[in-house]
């Protein structure tokens, strides 16, 4: 018994073979089958895939946004596009914690998160939508407002937490103030205002920022 150096291009992986080399130059013998190490088959039908492996033609399936030739396993589903790509490909979307496609999530009007566009329903993403109101004596509230002591100015306040980001709204006589913070180091992702009765925000100056936040 020995074995027969199964050669794909660069990569090469070996097939116990029985027999002379006579033999099988002869044709008088014929190495046993490959056993492919993704699908278990036995196959004298075998490619490289581009990190090397030697498999089965039928297991290989290409990313559709690098065209890199790879197993099924590799390959993620976008919720969004449908397209199945490698997971280097994917970011997880804020909201839904779904994997997506980065290049198929938009940014939500209001918060600016880059989210799955489904959460995105009337101008802005589900957590957008499911802000409630806080109180000031909310711990979240309470940090907030210890940091950006301006901020104690306005009343009311409407709150969302979401794996990332704390989404607040407070409205005065004139204007609605929007605020987006990092959860973690609490700086400000987006500060914006709008007219009392406008749904479009408009980002503030630097110069507001700092007046803002005080
Ligand atoms: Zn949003």
């Amino acid at each position: 018994t020995g074995k027969l150096a199964l050669v794909v291009g660069e990569h090469s992986v070996d097939v116990p073979f029985s027999g002379w080399a006579k033999m099988l130059a002869d044709g008088q013998a014929q190495p046993g089958p490959y056993q492919c190490p993704i699908s278990g088959d036995q196959t004298y039908r075998v490619a490289a895939i581009d990190d090397g492996r030697i498999v089965n033609t039928r297991a290989i399936v290409e990313c559709e946004q690098s065209g890199h030739r790879t197993i099924s396993d590799d390959l993620v589903t976008c919720p969004v596009t449908g397209r199945r790509a490698l997971h280097s490909f994917f970011e997880v979307c804020p909201v839904s914690g779904e994997r997506v496609l980065a290049v198929a999530l938009a940014p939500c009007p209001v918060c600016q998160q880059r989210v799955n566009p489904q959460v995105v329903k009337g101008n802005a993403c589900l957590a957008c939508r499911s802000m409630r109101s806080v109180r000031k004596e909310d711990p979240r509230m309470a940090r907030l407002l210890d940091e950006y002591p301006g901020l104690d100015h306005w009343r009311k306040w409407k709150l969302f937490e979401s794996s990332r980001v704390y989404i607040l709204q407070t409205a005065g006589f004139a204007r609605s103030l929007l605020l987006v913070f990092d959860k973690e180091t609490m700086e400000p992702y987006r500060v914006a205002m709008a007219g009392r009765f406008s749904a479009t925000w408009a980002d503030v100056s630097d110069l507001q920022r700092d007046e803002i936040l005080g």
